[in-house]
């Protein structure tokens, strides 16, 4: 029987499960509150985080969607510009874009007694709200959607500015402006970076009064999310993150009283490079995590005791939570129990097997809610594969309940032993490994055997020693691609080459 599939969001995530839709002969509605695709990288949304500077922090190579590489000829890492048109580029080739309802905010999603789900949602220029029915819903509403404000003491009395960075677009609204960034992460470091070229002095607020792991895009002459099939499972993730340790501790002049304490797998490493410039000439002066802020003088005090004066702004980069508030809670948290045995940063999380599907609710999907040292956008795409398989029972059918929630229990302990307490790290992949899982389900792992068979030697030398790409799961199974091979060869070429035809990137 036909079944019917609404999709939430058309960001990268949403995008690609349409597309994983098509493929299988699925016809899914997909609502979309912005006039327009892509998400968080759709600068002209107002609600849009990203600032007109950024670059990627993963490579072309690991980020690109699997059977629509981004072309060979673009840069290593890509520029907002380049990131917009490689998205409209994809829903443009597969035809996506008819399947969307824009301007259409979801406001309820609720589950039927006949275990289907009610979609309660609004068009903007309609006052009217309407319903619809569906068979299978997949959120891809995404984890950058509500600003997270810190409290500090003094905040209400605060005589200069104060902003979240989703407002940040360019350092020259700050001109001769003295200015306190709150935050480092990768957003914050980028943007006390980018304010040296306007503002008068720049600040980095940071709460453990040290600076995170921070690494350039290239390292030792290698692209920095760059590894092998055969690395990602033969050297464990202690070993390559001991071997970047040393290779940043080497190469950049950490100050010692800012050097991170934690080993740099317990978090995860930011990727900036200038910072270490502007660090070094006083250009951005560190201060460890605010105190107070006072009315007078525009005045903000530090926990050591320390005191800026005429603090013009303070950009808070302090994150974003997760809002489903268009789903009841206990449909993808774990509930008070679960709050209890793993405290108040993992109950806000998604309780989800696979960090895909509720325990109780099978026929509803999550997917672009994970954070890893790896693109986003191929592990959604992976994710909408297998749960396009499960709709359509090519899989095997999920576990039990009690085993699913087990599987979840088991993960987020592993999760919490490893890493730093953290509501991203609780959602935290392995990325190569978390694909590799999924993949052999669905039935698109590159197998030795069947690979060698199909490819011959050589190819899966390639395969196993080369540059690892999602490119490699379109080589087997359904919904294969017959471009993948020479795609991988081509992705194995010269990394290092420089653009050279400038057209290819701007036209
Ligand atoms: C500055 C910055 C740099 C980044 N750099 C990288 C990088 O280098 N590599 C990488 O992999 N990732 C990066 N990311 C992460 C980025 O979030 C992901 O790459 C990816 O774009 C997430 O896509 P998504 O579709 O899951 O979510 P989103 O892009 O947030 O899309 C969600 C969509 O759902 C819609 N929506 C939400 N709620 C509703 C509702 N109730 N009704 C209707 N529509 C709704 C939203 O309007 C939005 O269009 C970066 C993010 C930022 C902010």
């Amino acid at each position: 029987m036909h079944k019917h599939i609404a999709i939430i969001g058309a960001g990268i995530s949403g995008l690609t499960t349409i597309k994983q839709c098509l493929d299988n002969d699925l016809i899914p509605i997909c609502f979309e509150q912005n006039s327009s695709v892509g998400g968080v990288w759709q600068s002209e949304e107002p609600h849009s985080p990203v600032y007109k500077s950024v670059l990627t922090n993963t490579s072309k190579e690991m980020s690109t969607f699997s059977d629509f590489p981004i072309p060979a000829d673009w840069p290593t890492y890509l520029n907002h510009s380049q990131i917009e048109k490689y998205i409209d580029m994809y829903a443009e080739n597969f035809n996506l874009l008819p399947h969307i309802k824009f301007n259409t905010t979801v406001l309820k999603v609720s589950i039927l007694p006949d275990k289907r789900w009610k979609v309660k949602y609004i068009i903007q220029c309609e006052r009217e709200e309407k319903e619809e029915i569906f068979d299978f819903v997949i959120v891809c509403s995404g984890l950058i959607r509500k600003p997270r404000w810190p409290e500090y003491k003094g905040m209400n009395l605060f005589k200069g500015e104060q902003m979240h960075s989703h407002k940040y677009k360019r350092a020259v609204d700050f001109k001769n402006k003295r200015v306190l960034v709150v935050g480092c992460g990768s957003s914050a470091l980028d943007i006390a970076v980018e304010l040296t070229h306007a503002a008068s002095q720049v600040y980095l607020s940071v709460r453990k009064g040290k600076l995170p792991w921070i690494t350039p895009r290239f390292i030792n002459d290698k692209v920095l999310d760059h590894t092998s099939r055969f690395s990602a499972h033969m050297i464990p993730p202690s070993i390559r993150g001991r071997r970047l340790e040393n290779n940043i501790m080497k190469s950049f002049p950490y100050p010692s009283h800012l050097k991170p304490t934690d080993p740099l797998i317990a978090s995860y490493p930011i990727v900036n490079f200038e910072i270490f410039q502007c660090l070094t000439a006083g250009k951005v002066i560190v201060k460890p995590n605010i105190k107070e802020l006072k009315s007078e003088n525009k005045q903000i005090e530090f926990v050591d005791g320390t005191v800026l004066e005429d603090i013009d702004v303070v950009i808070y980069s302090t994150g974003y939570n997760i809002d489903n508030s268009f789903l009841e809670e206990h449909i993808f948290t774990g509930g008070c129990e679960v709050e209890q045995e793993f405290g108040k940063d993992f109950y806000r999380l998604n309780w989800l097997y696979k960090l895909l599907f509720p325990p109780k609710y099978p026929n509803i999907a999550f997917i672009g809610f994970t954070v890893g040292a790896g693109a986003i956008w191929p592990v959604s795409e992976m994710q909408a594969r297998y749960v396009i398989s499960h709709i359509k029972g090519f899989i095997k059918p999920l576990p039990s309940q009690s085993e699913m929630e087990k599987s979840i229990r088991n993960s987020y302990e592993s999760i919490r032993k490893k890493y730093c307490r953290s509501a991203r790290n609780a959602l935290r992949i392995n990325y190569v490994l978390y694909m590799e899982t999924l993949s052999k389900e669905i039935g698109c792992y590159p197998y030795f055997y069947e690979i060698i068979k199909k490819f011959g030697f050589r190819f899966w030398k390639l395969i196993m020693f080369g540059t690892f790409t999602p490119i490699h799961y379109r080589l087997l199974g359904r919904n294969s691609w017959d471009g993948a091979r020479e795609a991988i060869t081509l992705y194995n070429q010269d990394n290092f080459k420089p653009i050279t035809n400038e057209k290819s990137i701007n036209s």
